[in-house]
């Protein structure tokens, strides 16, 4: 899609103002009825493509991303717009600074059109934890479009966007990607540089391109992808042209296949997974059993030190640095009787008031987890579990090149299915938080539709590949894309 768009741009079948007004336009109409977007950035978006249409005009060259309009998810800082991470605690919150991924995007002049829905602070599947709504799936309305960069999803899906950019702690991007039908992409934990992404857990968080084709995706990471001294765990990597190793040819790969996870799915699931196994089989793959004994710990170990890492990284939330205080009257909900507050109060009713239901209960847990007593107990045990499942990933590496799984256990689930039991939001999460625990790439490909009540709901698959494989990931991906 991009590449296409590219050429009508250099050939001057459209301008990069009308391309972004054509998008607006679809966002005017659509976004009342699914909400995949918190704010519209139209006048920031007008002058980016404004300034791609004078370089055109001056016959100068244009990169590929140029006049290219995307959505960013609303945990990603942009400078001088408002970044809420869909909690009430942020909502006056105006970045001051660009993330590292956005500086990038705008050196190469993509077009910004505006900040997406998600789960608050992205702690959910279903963006039913964002503080102003939830997105609905573009296939049904009564359901989720996913979470937690379930906006992102559905703005690609619903042509509100030609890109979007998610975060992926345990599956935000490449979950709400299986649900709507897009593709999505987390990078290895390292390849993206985090620094401006308001953190969750700062060792499972990667930022990361939903798209149409695979081949955007690999446009994108080649943008945003590389090193960079405001993030110390960016890895070494020059940059690089994923989209040049999409070549189709797959033969003699060895994918691996985790039997108990493919067992364990229902009978529609299972025949599309079956389907998909085939293909790669006649493409020349050779398909081979794994097997990743630790990996059944995967949902425990997330879940003890994903909520650790969140009461960590979100203390700095406190009613005097950011966003909603409680001496800010009309949030406070405590009107004119208010009485001036000791600092403690002040913290602790502007946590109370601030943060969700949600992501108070992780802060809860993750307090918990690392206090006195208990942490030996929760949170370091949890660590050397985390290390026997990357072991096993090492191991099966030895084997194989990838590794092909389901990455939901279901197409897009109801609104208010889940959202009164946590746990069956967490156990929803199984296939796809081991990437993050592990920090493997991990892309989740659109593969058959699902008919479920009436409605023919997308469901994908997920590859995984060794640590920075990203050209792996991407060309196998990309030959199911292009031959199934
Ligand atoms: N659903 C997972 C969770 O709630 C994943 C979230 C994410 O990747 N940001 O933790």
């Amino acid at each position: 899609m991009i590449r296409e768009l590219h050429q009508k741009l250099i050939n001057k079948e459209i301008t990069a103002e009308k391309l972004a007004l054509d998008y607006l336009a679809c966002i005017e109409k659509k976004d009342k009825d699914f909400f995949a977007y918190i704010s519209v950035t139209k006048d920031l978006a007008l002058e980016q493509a404004r300034k791609v249409d004078e370089k055109i005009a001056r016959g100068e060259s244009i990169e590929l991303l140029e006049g290219i309009p995307g959505a960013i998810k609303d945990n990603l800082c942009i400078s001088g717009v408002r970044t809420t991470a869909s909690s009430k605690i942020l909502d006056n919150y105006v970045a001051p600074y660009d993330a590292t991924v956005i500086k990038k995007l705008k050196e190469n002049g993509a077009v910004f059109l505006g900040k997406t829905n998600l789960d608050e602070f992205a702690m959910g599947s279903s963006t039913e934890n964002s503080a102003y709504g939830v997105t609905k799936n573009p296939y049904d309305l009564t359901r989720v479009s996913g979470g937690s960069s379930g906006g992102s999803a559905a703005a690609v899906a619903l042509d509100e966007a030609v890109w979007a950019l998610g975060t992926d702690t345990g599956g935000s991007i490449r979950q709400p990607a299986s649900f709507c039908g897009v593709v999505g992409l987390k990078p290895t934990y390292g390849r993206v540089s985090r620094y401006g992404a308001i953190a969750m857990a700062s060792s499972f968080d990667q930022i990361g391109p939903l798209t149409k084709t695979v081949e955007d995706a690999a446009i994108i990471l080649s943008v945003i992808a590389g090193q960079d001294k405001m993030d110390a765990t960016s890895a070494h990597s020059s940059g690089k042209d994923y989209a040049k190793y999409l070549t189709g040819e797959i033969g003699g790969m060895r994918i691996g296949i985790v039997k108990e996870y493919i067992d364990g799915l229902g009978e529609k699931e299972k025949k599309a997974i079956s389907e998909i196994i085939e293909t790669y089989k006649k493409l020349g793959a050779e398909i081979k059993e794994i097997n990743l004994p630790h990996i059944k710990y995967s949902l425990p170990v997330y879940y003890i030190i994903v909520p650790c890492e969140v009461s960590s990284n979100l203390a700095r939330f406190d009613g005097i640095k950011y966003g909603l205080s409680i001496d800010d009257e009309e949030n406070s909900g405590l009107g004119e009787n208010r009485m001036p507050k000791k600092l403690l109060e002040t913290y602790l009713d502007s946590r109370h008031y601030g943060f969700g239901k949600e992501v108070q209960r992780r802060i809860m847990l993750g307090t918990y987890a690392l206090s006195s007593g208990y942490y030996d107990a929760y949170y370091l045990r949890a660590q050397k579990v985390r290390t026997l499942i990357r072991e096993d990933f090492e191991k099966a590496f030895l084997e194989v090149d990838l590794i092909l799984t389901p990455i939901t256990p279901t197409a897009a689930f109801k609104i208010g299915e889940k959202i009164e039991d946590p746990l069956e939001m967490y156990l929803a999460d199984i296939f796809s938080i081991t990437a993050n625990i592990v920090g493997v790439p991990a892309i989740s490909v659109p593969g058959t539709k699902i008919e479920t009540d009436g409605h023919d709901l997308p469901i994908g698959f997920q590859l995984m590949g060794k640590w920075f494989d990203e050209e792996n990931v991407l060309n196998v991906a990309h030959a199911y894309e292009i031959n199934k």
